[in-house]
């Protein structure tokens, strides 16, 4: 029997495993699809939140605010993309100036730190190209932008590093009470555990119900956005939010931590997994989105895609031990989800722990991560890293300079990926202009190669994006 199963490889998945990790105990974390951060982790807006937003009292506040300063050190630690660019929110007239300093109250009793109340002057000079109509805006330094399928990725290497175990391609489908704890049936495999953490995202309450009674039910809420090239990455150089209404936080424009601009996202009820993008839904952004920023190139996109918010009956997230003593509910999570995942993770530990799992610390805890990014280094730095290693010194995705070596690498770290998808969230090849036209195939042969594997074995993404389905004229070999 291990300690704990942990259902769910998405960033809430991630940081409970990186945390339980630090102690001597079996933790196993199962995720349905073949690579973790694939859910609602690799689709969302990547803003550390400040925390204003959320009421005062609520989990959100504590674990957002909580889980701003962790995220800080914890993309030190393990060398994940992170900048601190602080975020303002726009008001527009003399209603929303009124939101703009209740917002300041709300950040003020959540604990933010050195907020401050703008002039529309003040934006003006911290954000050129924000509109004249502008009346005042909420400054919030704390606030910063993350890689979050980075983060969630390097939190379960960390993770797997100090002993624990991932099994992806292992949907859950049923749970049983058992002697002394619970029987999880995952990739048709039954592993017998002491404590269950159900962190299945839109599906959590699909996950609770299979061995408590029906408490609440996730209604999948979508958001659209557009990515625009780096050509328009430094229009604007803080989050730019709007003032938030029922529905959301509004559609932001903003620096990603890869150097694009980000704009979106809507927020319509949808089918849980429809990823779909709608002309309808894009349009709103972008009308939105001009209303802050009139002058963005939308010529310059990139790629559109959605993100699902797992929203439940109630304005929190839903964590804690339910009826089954030993089962734990980390559901409900959506914004600020991302932010507040490290913070959930601390706080669910503390939880198991008063629940009976016992807390011996790892003698040798490994918390710490290093990544070549080829284009970050020096010109003295890139010749030694080819002198180690030549394969630096071949360069496969040109758009965002990504080099062979850095791809081999991703393919033996601890969880290695297995398709396409899965090395450009390691390593960002194919994230540019051409979004992997080019270097696709070579990342494919990198990996059948790297893995042992036939080429058409490799998928896009997920099971069933097969790429190729057999030899191609160029013999589908990596040469
Ligand atoms: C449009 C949008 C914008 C957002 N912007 C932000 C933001 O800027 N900042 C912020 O802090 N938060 C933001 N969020 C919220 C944040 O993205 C989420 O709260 C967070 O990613 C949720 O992580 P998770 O681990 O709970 O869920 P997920 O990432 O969805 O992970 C759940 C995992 O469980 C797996 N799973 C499901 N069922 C099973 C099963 N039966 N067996 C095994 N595995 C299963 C899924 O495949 C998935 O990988 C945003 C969300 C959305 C939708």
């Amino acid at each position: 029997m291990v300690d704990a199963v942990i259902i769910g490889g998405g960033v809430c998945g991630c940081s409970l495993l990186y945390e339980l990790s630090r102690y001597q105990i079996s933790a196993v974390l199962v995720e349905k699809e073949n690579d973790v951060s694939v859910g609602t982790t690799k689709a969302n807006s990547a803003i550390v939140h400040a925390g204003y937003d959320p009421h005062p009292g609520t989990k959100m506040a504590r674990y957002n605010v909580e889980g701003n300063a962790l995220i800080k050190e914890l993309c030190a630690k393990l060398d994940v993309p992170y900048k601190q660019i602080g975020s303002l929110v726009l008001a527009f007239d003399a209603e929303q100036d009124a939101l703009v300093r209740e917002l300041f109250e709300r950040g003020t009793k959540n604990g933010v730190p050195d907020m401050r109340v703008l002039t529309a002057q003040e934006v003006w000079e911290m954000e050129p190209n924000v509109s004249r109509e502008v009346t005042s805006a909420l400054y919030a330094p704390s606030a910063g932008i993350v890689s979050p399928w980075e983060l969630a990725i390097a939190l379960a290497e960390t993770a797997v590093k100090n002993g624990a175990e991932v099994r992806l391609n292992s949907e859950v489908t049923a749970i049983e009470k058992i002697d002394g704890g619970f029987r999880v049936t995952a990739g048709g495999e039954a592993i017998e555990t002491r404590f269950v953490v159900n962190a299945a995202g839109i599906w959590s309450d699909r996950v609770h119900d299979m061995v408590n009674a029906h408490a609440f039910t996730v209604t999948a809420n979508k958001g659209e956005y557009y990515l625009l090239d780096k050509s328009q990455g430094t229009l604007v150089s803080h989050v730019i939010f709007q003032c938030p209404s029922k529905v959301g936080k509004g559609v932001l424009v903003s620096p990603t931590v890869h150097g694009n601009l980000i704009v979106g996202p809507n927020a319509e009820d949808a089918e849980k997994g429809d990823l779909g993008t709608t002309g309808e839904g894009l349009a709103f952004v972008k009308k939105m989105a001009m209303r802050s920023v009139p002058n963005i190139g939308f010529r310059d996109s990139i790629r559109n895609f959605a993100g699902l918010r797992a929203n439940t009956e109630i304005d929190d997230f839903l964590i804690g031990e339910t009826e089954q003593k030993g089962f734990f509910d980390v559901a409900g999570i959506k914004s600020p989800g991302l932010t507040s995942a490290p913070s959930i993770a601390r706080d669910v530990v503390r939880m198991l722990g008063e629940a009976g799992l016992p807390l011996k610390a790892r003698e040798q805890f490994i918390d710490e991560r290093r990544v070549v990014r080829f284009k970050h280094l020096s010109h003295e730095e890139r010749a030694a890293a080819i002198a180690r290693n030549p394969l630096y010194g071949q360069i496969v995705c040109r758009c965002e300079t990504i080099t062979e070596g850095e791809i081999v690498d991703a393919l033996h770290r601890p969880l290695p990926p297995c398709s396409v998808d899965g090395v450009k969230r390691r390593c960002g090849s194919g994230m540019g202009r051409c979004q992997g036209g080019f270097c696709g195939p070579k990342v494919q042969q990198i990996i059948a190669r790297e893995l042992g594997i036939p080429q058409e074995q490799v998928m896009m993404d997920r099971a069933g994006t097969a790429i190729i389905t057999g030899e191609t004229k160029m013999g589908g070999r990596a040469e």
